[in-house]
């Protein structure tokens, strides 16, 4: 779908008066969202990374581009996904720094979004190094370095590499059971993808070629 800046419905009135318009419209993006009206969230999502520019705080800035990428990706906008999660992980590292968890997951995000256009080397290649940057930050046996492992064999999986997926969820497997108590629910995660086929989805844009 062509990419735009739709104009959502007309602004109500201020949820308070200390609000800015930017936090306001990222207030209804976020109660669309919770109501499951995913296409208006998205909507108010843009509209709300539109008025918070460069003179408005960082959080906002941050708040704004946080909600609209998975937005994007979750609406079937692919190709807006990858410029919303580039726009995210850049203003993650310029005011958060890199090795914080906020941007190695916007990097992630990213990460998957060109995945899923196919730009499957530079994805795989990114995430590897999200990984590494997050084991060697924050452990390996943080959230951020499990969810990120976990991501890359999903990431090996559906390219048509099933032993480097398999390698990276024994890695996380191992790391999980070690770590983590028995009902975490990362610990399920990885259990179930270890359990979920290759995506056939991607196989139409796949660029990697390694399917028998
Ligand atoms: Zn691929």
């Amino acid at each position: 779908m062509p990419t735009r800046t739709p104009m959502p419905r007309a602004l109500e009135p201020a949820c308070g008066p200390h609000h800015t318009p930017a936090r306001r419209a990222i207030d209804r993006a976020v109660a669309r969202q919770t109501l499951g009206d995913l296409t208006d969230a998205y909507q108010w999502a843009v509209y709300a990374r539109t008025l918070a520019h460069r003179a408005t705080p960082p959080a906002e800035q941050l708040d704004a581009a946080a909600l609209l990428a998975p937005l994007a990706a979750v609406n079937g906008h692919a190709d807006q996904a990858v410029t919303a999660y580039r726009d995210l992980a850049d203003l993650a590292t310029a005011h958060l720094g890199a090795g914080h968890e906020r941007t190695l997951y916007a990097r992630a995000g990213l990460a998957q979004a060109r995945h899923r256009v196919g730009c499957c080397d530079q994805a795989i290649r990114d995430l590897a190094d999200v990984y590494t940057t997050a084991a060697h930050r924050h452990g390996p046996d943080a959230p951020v370095s499990l969810n990120t492992l976990t991501e890359l064999a999903c990431l090996y999986r559906d390219c048509g590499w099933p032993d480097v997926a398999h390698r990276c969820l024994a890695a996380a497997t191992t790391i999980a059971n070690r770590y983590l108590p028995s009902g975490d629910p990362l610990r399920a995660r990885i259990t179930d993808t270890a359990g979920t086929p290759a995506s056939s989805n991607h196989r139409a844009v796949c660029t990697q070629a390694r399917w028998s």
